[in-house]
């Protein structure tokens, strides 16, 4: 192996944007739940057994994840899932959370049904765990809340914000980023939250009421991220651009915009991570499902985007074969696509492993003060 491909796998790993995996309540051999988790974007289950594995990232699990299960690299699904069954949900998790060599992991927690708990994620992995606060879910809170929404919302927020690292925001699955995403007078967010009240204040899609989460999380001044691109078919991927989000930037201040996920605008997040000083991407979840197709992508990530713009994140959530596949697949394309830049002589190894430092842990530790 060559130095920088043994600098590579050796390094330690930020997941700055995550979810739990599978708790063990659930059946670890549970083929459709299985084979449905290899699909991102149609949210409902498979129907045909076999069809989750036929895609790049099922692939990816039985050439990548099997020999952690003791088996042959590109075992058969059958196999697959025999052996995942045997072993169960908890310690298949464990196998994978720790080989994922992840130092910390920062948990949205925001999404959790069926899922470990971040203390659970602690002690199953071994790494420490960091919250990241749901703007929407604030919001539900705020709308349950008595009294001013407004007031309710930053009390909320400031109680559950001090003990976390980040906020995020699920804007793309509520309607997407074009038209106004300013900060809204506090006339207008006080009709729309008595509007959303008398509508039972679930499942935010309010404009006003989005915009104002937003603004008050710039004001809170810790990480923003977004979710752009890539995601279950509720999200409007056209509108999930993260082009569209070029008026918000601009009048974003100082607080850090993390672009998540970003497939198929990964060359336009990274243009906006070179013109907007407080903005960064990484590659999470598209990674996963790229699969053998990750490099590739992982080459497009260090086009326009300034390095230490670009960060490392899994957005593993369920099966924990994903909070592994995405450190895996960044370590092989990374290693490929640098290997290409110090072979034809334009980078010294010297910068690739810089490089790598920056993007592994060196620019979450920064960002996020860790
Ligand atoms: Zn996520």
């Amino acid at each position: 192996m060559s130095e920088l491909a043994d600098h590579v796998e050796s390094a330690v790993l930020i997941d700055h944007h995550v979810h739990g995996c599978w708790s063990a309540q659930g059946d670890a051999g549970d083929r459709i739940r299985f084979e449905s988790a290899l699909n991102e974007a149609d949210t409902a289950p498979v129907t045909e057994v076999g069809a989750g594995f036929d895609s790049q990232v099922g692939v990816a699990v039985r050439a990548h994840c099997a020999p952690l299960l003791d088996l042959e690299r590109h075992v058969g699904a059958d196999e697959y899932l025999t052996r995942r069954t045997a072993l169960g949900e908890t310690e298949v998790s464990r196998r994978f959370l720790q080989a994922a060599g992840v130092s910390d992991w920062l948990v949205d927690t925001g999404f959790s049904a069926g899922l470990v708990d971040t203390g659970e994620l602690t002690a199953a992995s071994g790494g420490s765990t960091h919250e990241v606060v749901r703007l929407e879910e604030v919001a539900e809170q705020a709308a349950a809340a008595p009294g001013d929404y407004a007031e309710a919302f930053d009390e909320i927020l400031g109680e559950r914000a001090a003990g976390a690292v980040a906020t995020k925001s699920v804007l793309a699955y509520r309607g997407g980023f074009a038209g106004d995403l300013g900060d809204p007078p506090p006339a207008l967010v006080d009709i729309a939250a008595q509007r959303w009240r008398e509508a039972g204040g679930t499942r935010l899609t309010d404009r006003i009421l989005l915009r104002f989460g937003l603004h008050r999380a710039l004001r809170l001044g810790k990480p923003l991220q977004f979710h752009v691109g890539f995601g279950d078919r509720d999200c409007d991927l056209y509108a999930a651009n993260p082009l569209l989000l070029n008026d918000f930037l601009r009048s974003s201040g100082d607080t850090p915009v993390m672009l998540l996920h970003c497939y198929p605008y990964e060359r336009e997040a990274g243009y906006l991570a070179q013109a907007h000083r407080n903005v960064y991407l990484d590659g999470g979840l598209s990674i996963t499902h790229l699969g053998a197709r990750a490099t590739s992508f992982v080459g497009r990530l260090l086009e326009l985007a300034p390095f230490r713009k670009i960060l490392y994140s899994s957005d593993g959530a369920g099966p924990a074969e994903f909070h592994y596949l995405g450190a895996r697949l960044w370590r092989s394309g990374m290693t490929r696509v640098l290997d290409g830049f110090v072979a034809d002589g334009e980078w010294s190894a010297a910068d690739a492993m810089h490089v790598v430092d920056l993007i592994a842990h060196e620019n979450a530790r920064r960002i996020y003060r860790l």
